[in-house]
């Protein structure tokens, strides 16, 4: 017996009607150079549309690849939508990544377009030459004082939003394109993610759950993560579909703004990567403020940070994890009942696990190399494999070698874990950083926590280095911070209770920053390559 339920497409067009028939009086607020532009959800929907005749105006084609180089703001959510709601594809390009690589994902994708932050404009317009595809560059004058060329590609995104007809939004097929997005590479080249609108539709709906981020018509949201990475973690469409408000960062992403920002615009959620609130903690400490939730991951959310904030701003951080294949988000951290009564450290050190994942997603970890279960015992470790139907099941146009999906239709995340026997993953690490000492592993994360709970440390990464007897050795990479000394010794010390003694790195270099990947992640690469010599 079959379903007799309507089969409407899940598509990005129907959250956009949402919110345009729902939520019109909801602000919208981006923190731009030269100061705060405030506008509504009506106002957004109405420049929305017209910016869909904008692109049919610059001939970009049916589905043609309409990219991104731009802060988070309103501007930046009109493209959100603009783009997939007249069936071209968004392709949002990461202001931080290095040139070669933004020629090459430009002119990977196909891109016709860029509409581009004048504020970033320097960075993009030395490699204009260099993306063969792109017809038209449109500034977004966001306060910016970037001189703009005298070139018949540059043209202004407000010019062009004045000139243009409202359209129509509509879109059939919910397994068609909405947007990509490359991730980060650490290894070979970028890689393309191309998310579907269904994919889109449901993601949107895991990230409004309560057990995700929780998000309602009572909310003031505040994505700092960036909207030009996995999509803002998905907070720039669930937002507006909850009817949330929405502050922007904008361009003014230094630690002190973004505090004031939180406090200023009561914002009630915010989302960022751990360096991301490790910076803004002095500035909140101790202020009055309405957040309810802070949302964190991209990398291990460590304890001690996680600690701080819930002494000295009243709320621990909510761990979630992901990757860009994922949407980006898959599973979060939230409590369950059962540490209701327990003591605040066991309470602390649940919450430093990347939690369980969301309805629809599902997690395994197997022997590597395999697709052999391992047990939910939270001591066996092996990859973690995800699916369901935010989980990419391909790239796009892959390099030979980048497989994304096992023979049984799992996604591979690269990604070393634990599940407890609840599936409550604890991250290890990424297969790449283990390091493995006499033919057995040891994880650089567990070791970075340990480190990072010492009161003088700021960052710390830990990396293996060549060792003639064990293969590789931990050598830990401490940075102080400012005004604090502590020595080698000490650091041992401090972790020698928290982890197997076999662990203990054989040397601690103090070091002034750990070198950060293009989405502020720490780059062990980088780390990998300056001490590979180092002598144990
Ligand atoms: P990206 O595609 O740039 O978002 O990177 C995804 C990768 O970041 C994952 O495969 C993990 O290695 C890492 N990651 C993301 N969230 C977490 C987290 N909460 N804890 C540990 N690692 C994480």
């Amino acid at each position: 017996m079959r379903g007799l339920m309507q089969d409407v497409p899940l598509t990005v067009d129907t959250i956009f009607r949402h919110v345009e028939q729902h939520h019109g009086d909801v602000p919208i607020v981006t923190n731009n150079p030269g100061g705060k532009v405030r506008t509504t959800y009506a106002e957004w929907a109405q420049r929305t549309r017209r910016l869909g005749g904008v692109l049919d105006t610059l001939g970009i084609s049916a589905d043609g690849r309409v990219a991104t180089f731009a802060w988070n703001s309103a501007r930046h959510l009109e493209l959100y939508f603009a783009a997939p709601c007249t069936g071209r594809v968004l392709h949002t390009l990461n202001v931080r990544l290095f040139p070669e690589q933004l020629t090459y994902i430009a002119n990977h994708a196909e891109d016709e377009v860029v509409f581009v932050d004048r504020t970033v404009l320097p960075l993009l317009w030395p490699l204009i030459d260099t993306m063969t595809t792109v017809r038209h560059v449109v500034v977004m004058d966001d306060g910016g004082d970037a001189e703009i060329p005298d070139d018949p590609r540059v043209l202004d995104y407000e010019t062009l939003l004045a000139a243009a007809e409202p359209v129509e939004f509509s879109v059939p097929d919910e397994n068609s394109a909405a947007s990509m997005c490359y991730t980060s590479g650490t290894t070979g080249n970028p890689k393309g993610v191309v998310y579907s609108h269904r994919s889109t539709f449901l993601h949107t709906l895991g990230v409004i759950a309560p057990n995700a981020f929780g998000l309602s018509v009572r909310d003031v949201a505040m994505p700092v993560v960036p909207m030009f990475h996995a999509n803002a973690w998905g907070i720039a469409q669930a937002a507006p579909a909850a009817g949330s408000a929405l502050v922007f960062p904008g361009a003014m992403m230094q630690p002190q703004a973004i505090a004031d920002l939180i406090v200023d615009e009561k914002v009630t959620f915010t989302a960022g990567v751990p360096t991301i609130w490790q910076g803004v903690l002095p500035h909140l400490a101790g202020r009055e403020h309405s957040l309810r939730e802070i949302g964190c991951g991209g990398s291990a959310v460590p304890k001690a940070l996680s600690e701080a904030y819930r002494e000295q701003v009243g709320l621990p951080i909510l761990h979630a994890w992901g990757m860009t294949e994922t949407h980006p988000v898959a599973s979060s951290g939230v409590l369950s009942r059962a540490f209701d009564d327990a003591d605040e450290d066991t309470r602390a050190t649940q919450r430093a696990r990347q939690g369980i994942p969301f309805i629809g997603v599902e997690a395994r970890i197997v022997e590597a190399g395999t697709i052999d279960e391992l047990p939910w015992d939270d001591v066996a470790t092996g990859e973690l494999q995800v699916r369901g139907p935010w989980c990419a099941q391909e790239y796009y146009n892959p390099d030979a070698g980048a497989e994304l999906s096992t023979s049984d239709g799992w996604m591979k995340t690269g990604d070393v874990a634990a599940l407890d026997p609840f599936g409550n993953i604890r991250i290890a690490d990424r297969t790449k950083d283990l390091i493995k000492s006499g033919g057995e592993w040891i994880s650089s994360v567990d070791l970075e926590n340990a480190i990072m709970s010492h009161p003088a440390v700021a960052e710390a990464a830990v990396v293996g280095v060549p060792h003639p007897k064990w293969d590789e050795r931990p050598l830990a990479c401490v940075v102080l911070k400012s005004g604090e000394t502590a020595g080698e010794q000490e650091i041992l010390d401090h972790i020698a209770p928290l982890v197997a003694k076999w662990w203990l790195p054989d040397a601690v270099e103090f070091i002034d920053e750990v070198p950060k990947t293009s989405v502020g992640k720490f780059s062990k690469k980088d780390l990998r390559t300056r001490f590979a010599d180092y002598e144990l």
